[in-house]
């Protein structure tokens, strides 16, 4: 079955068998690569990142800097670029029109067709990119640190991975998702990024997303789903751990939050590059080669200090040409507790905003790193024990990452042996 992503197209699938890999990848230039390319490697092979079919050519970089668009004329707003350094090239001999063996986890991944190596100014980069060129944004300093070339051109994975568990369960790549997504009869799907353990002011935005999606359709029916989608990729000290937020989101169902039949939990891999309204097209282009309608995007999304105001990634949507995007953006704000109402409510819908009371993420952590049971219509009870029991099974015993577990933890996936 072909399905249709970003841009119209067919969603792009670029794994090689097994028994041809083994003599393809014979003889090839060996680079080992990082973490963050050997996730876009799986991004471009099983089609998250459809139309890509590989790292950017500069005829792409420059489009998506000046224009958000790629050389073909296709919506996209951040560069997905193969770094190399000088030494490497030199050293190895790499010439456009070679092909190398990409390896991580010291196994090889995948088969990158070198088509162009070329330079692209990295401060121009940032500054088109993030709108500013200072280095204390992560998306700058990420930028800043690519090495001197960068390569564009095909990628073939030739080795995939296995995802290891808790993160089995919510892996699903593009085709496999549209496949659940049939069975469950769901005709609109809203997704919800998510980096977060769920607070009832998540579980809300969530709801009221849903309402939203659901729109005019029979309520007799179940044809809306939400789609909850972590972003796992590069971790930062204090963020919450990756199991934790997978499996709490999961939890809200399991206890009864959600019905079984209009919530599911997944994972999208992915370094956040917090580039604030250009992120949040970037996931709105993710979430429509997984095969989702309709896309949340609440206060500050994919932010980062004060760099973007907290509605630019509702305004930016505004700007994108008709059919340039098939997906549909949820524009929400927040969900406050009102003291006066007694219960949960949206911001600026009842009229007692001077008593409201936001959901502070900082005091929230603070009560869970006490360990003290917040009260249910803040955080639920089965979300609060989940939490503690992941930072005892994976995060040393915290639930926000440490030296320790970034150090230590186990990988997303593993590649096994090729052979
Ligand atoms: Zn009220």
């Amino acid at each position: 079955m072909n399905y249709i992503g970003h841009g119209g197209k067919e969603i792009v699938e670029r794994i090689m068998p097994r028994e041809q890999a083994v003599e393809a990848i014979k003889g090839l230039t060996e680079v080992t690569i990082r973490g963050q390319i050997a996730r876009e490697v799986i991004d471009i092979a099983y089609g998250f990142f459809t139309p890509l079919e590989g790292f950017m050519t500069r005829a792409d970089v420059e489009g998506v800097c000046n224009e958000m668009k790629l050389a073909n004329g296709v919506l996209w707003p951040i560069p997905i670029v193969f770094d190399i350094s000088d030494e490497e090239i030199k050293e190895k001999n790499i010439k456009e029109g070679d092909k190398l063996l990409l390896k991580y986890q010291d196994k090889p991944m995948a088969i990158l067709e070198v088509e162009e190596i070329f330079t692209y100014d990295k401060k121009e980069m940032a500054k088109k990119v993030y709108g500013t060129d200072e280095e204390k944004h992560p998306g700058v300093a990420r930028t800043y640190n690519y090495k001197d070339k960068f390569i564009g051109g095909k990628v073939t994975l030739v080795n995939e991975p296995v995802m290891n568990p808790p993160f089995d369960q919510f892996f699903f790549t593009p085709k496999q998702l549209r496949q659940k997504f049939a069975e469950k009869g769901w005709q609109r799907i809203v997704a919800h990024q998510t980096r977060n353990v769920p607070h009832t002011g998540h579980e809300w935005l969530m709801k009221g997303a849903w309402l939203s999606a659901h729109g005019e359709l029979p309520v007799e029916k179940t044809v809306t789903g939400i789609l909850v989608n972590a972003i796992i990729g590069e971790k930062r000290k204090g963020d919450y751990i990756d199991e934790a937020i997978v499996l709490c989101h999961d939890v809200l169902r399991k206890a009864g939050y959600f019905r079984e039949d209009v919530h599911m939990t997944s994972i999208a891999l992915w370094d956040m590059r917090y580039a604030g309204p250009k992120e949040a097209v970037f996931h709105a282009i993710l979430r429509t080669n997984l095969g989702l309608t309709h896309h949340m995007f609440g206060r500050d999304h994919a932010g980062v200090g004060t760099y973007y105001d907290p509605y630019d990634a509702h305004r930016i949507f505004d700007r994108i040409p008709e059919g340039a995007l098939n997906i549909k953006p949820v524009r929400v704000l927040e969900w406050w507790y009102c003291p006066v109402c007694g219960e949960v409510t949206y911001s600026g819908l009842c009229g007692h905003k001077d008593k409201a009371q936001g959901f502070s993420g900082t005091l929230i952590r603070s009560i869970i790193q006490d360990g003290v049971k917040p009260p249910r219509l803040i955080f639920r009870p089965e979300v609060f024990d989940l939490i503690m029991e992941c930072a005892e099974k994976y995060g040393f015993g915290s639930p926000f990452v440490t030296d320790r577990y970034l150090k230590e933890r186990q990988d997303i996936f593993t590649l096994p042996d090729l052979k």
